[in-house]
């Protein structure tokens, strides 16, 4: 027995236990259905033995040696920046159902669970991805993300970074850059690395390289959309979150490279003529993955998605004009709000453009909105999102889902209607 589990009580002892069972538990369903649908690549294994290494054997991320971890809250902290400090960023929004219901004890009930599972897995510390990070980053963009910088920074050192919700006016990016000033300050006083020209430049290269090889990962989807499966895309972004940017880019390669071989020989993952559905709304976070594996299962394509722990946190580079390290701070503000779609923001024009430009260039015949339970942001936007699809003659529906089980064999259901009334026409 390590030390840590020495020190806890042996009620204490007993809830970690619980909690590792369980959450393994959900983890390894997980990924057995992911693994159980037709035509995996061989080049997702390593994505998928991350997501492994972090929700069933609890390991920590792999990091070159001594470079501490950054606990991340959004695809708004520039992860740039944290590479310019010599440490590594992690993605900490969770899926775990497991930490979901420890951190329903500690949030009021209306609270998104993404939020909860967070605050779970930060209380019962046996996820050492939580547990061994230098320091949390956290954005405030919505009022649970707001209660939760609160929280975690009563615990651990956190820095709490303010965006502002109209990203149109000049002073707001202004705002955002001295956040950004901030932030770098607190990430010196963790890693002893002062914000250099030197450092930033490799940030960006090492983050380039991976929006390089992403763009090629975006471009074989899109001109072989039955190439592959998108629940093992979600699979990729979601390996992204617990992976050293250089590794997780050389794997992206090696699927690419597999990918290719497959297209170029008439290889396809699924038949040409099933539904294309394009998930869109709420972050779908691993263990969480109930909605991509229930359109896959139902027998549709998840060709495309729009959601931040899909394509988005990575899909627009900086636009590095001004080389300095002021230029490339404002340049880092710039992406993180100006181009987001996030619903985060007072206007969300962006967001219904891009998913216009995604039913084209995916050719996407059904359109499911996900709403995590207490997502306001998200829920607000649904009603603008259904008129404008209606206008496209694209059939869309909302679905709510909490961080359980319970729900699957009604989502089920839902989603093996909306598939038939894709397939078929209909009304729903
Ligand atoms: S949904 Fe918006 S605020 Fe939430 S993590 Fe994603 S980008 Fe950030
Ligand atoms: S944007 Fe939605 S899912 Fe993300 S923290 Fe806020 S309420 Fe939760």
């Amino acid at each position: 027995m390590n030390d840590t589990l020495l020190s806890l009580s042996p009620a204490e002892r007993r809830q970690r236990e619980r909690f590792a069972r369980k959450s393994t538990a959900v983890a390894e369903n997980m990924l057995r259905r992911v693994c159980a649908l037709s035509h995996c690549p061989e080049a997702l294994t390593p994505f998928l033995d991350t997501l492994r290494r972090v929700y069933i054997d609890k390991e920590d991320v792999q990091t070159p040696e001594g470079v501490p971890t950054v606990g991340t809250y959004c695809v708004m902290v520039p992860p740039e920046l944290v590479y310019a400090h010599g440490a590594m960023p992690v993605k900490l929004c969770s899926g775990s159902y497991t930490a979901f219901s420890i951190g329903d004890d500690h949030a009021p009930r209306d609270a998104c669970p993404l939020v909860k599972a967070v605050m779970g897995a930060e209380t019962i510390d046996a996820l050492p991805v939580y547990q061994n990070c230098s320091l949390m980053a956290v954005p405030v963009t919505c009022d649970c993300k707001k209660k939760l910088a609160g929280w975690l920074s009563q615990r651990r050192p956190t820095a709490t970074l303010y965006v502002p919700s109209n990203r149109e006016r000049d002073e707001s990016l202004e705002q955002l850059v001295r956040t950004l000033y901030g932030l770098s300050d607190q990430l010196a006083a963790v890693t002893g690395v002062p914000l250099r020209y030197e450092g930033l430049e490799y940030g960006c290269r090492v983050m380039a390289n991976a929006q390089r090889e992403l763009s090629r990962f975006i471009a074989l989807r899109r001109r072989y959309p039955t190439v592959l499966r998108g629940s093992f895309a979600m699979a990729v972004m979601n390996a992204m979150s617990y992976t050293w940017a250089p590794r997780w880019t050389r794997q992206l390669r090696a699927l690419n490279d597999e990918l290719e071989q497959r297209a170029k020989a008439g290889e396809r993952a699924v038949r040409d003529n099933i539904p294309r559905i394009l998930l869109t709304g709420s972050p779908v976070a691993f263990p969480n993955f109930k909605l991509p594996l229930l359109i896959e299962e139902m027998g549709g394509l998840l060709a495309a998605d729009e959601t931040c722990m899909g394509e988005r946190g990575l899909y627009d580079p900086p636009a590095l004009v001004d080389r300095s390290v002021d230029g490339i701070l404002r340049a880092l503000a710039n992406r993180a709000t100006r181009p987001c779609t996030c619903p985060s923001f007072t206007d969300n024009r962006r967001r219904l453009y891009r998913v216009r430009q995604l039913i084209e260039d995916y050719q996407i015949q059904g359109v499911i909105y996900h709403v995590l339970r207490g997502c306001l942001v998200y829920d607000y936007e649904y009603q603008r999102m259904e008129e404008e699809l209606e206008q496209l003659g694209i059939p869309v529906i909302r679905i709510e889902t909490d961080y359980n089980e319970e729900d699957v064999e009604q989502l089920r259901i839902r989603v093996e209607a909306f598939l038939e009334l894709i397939k078929y026409g209909g009304a729903l």
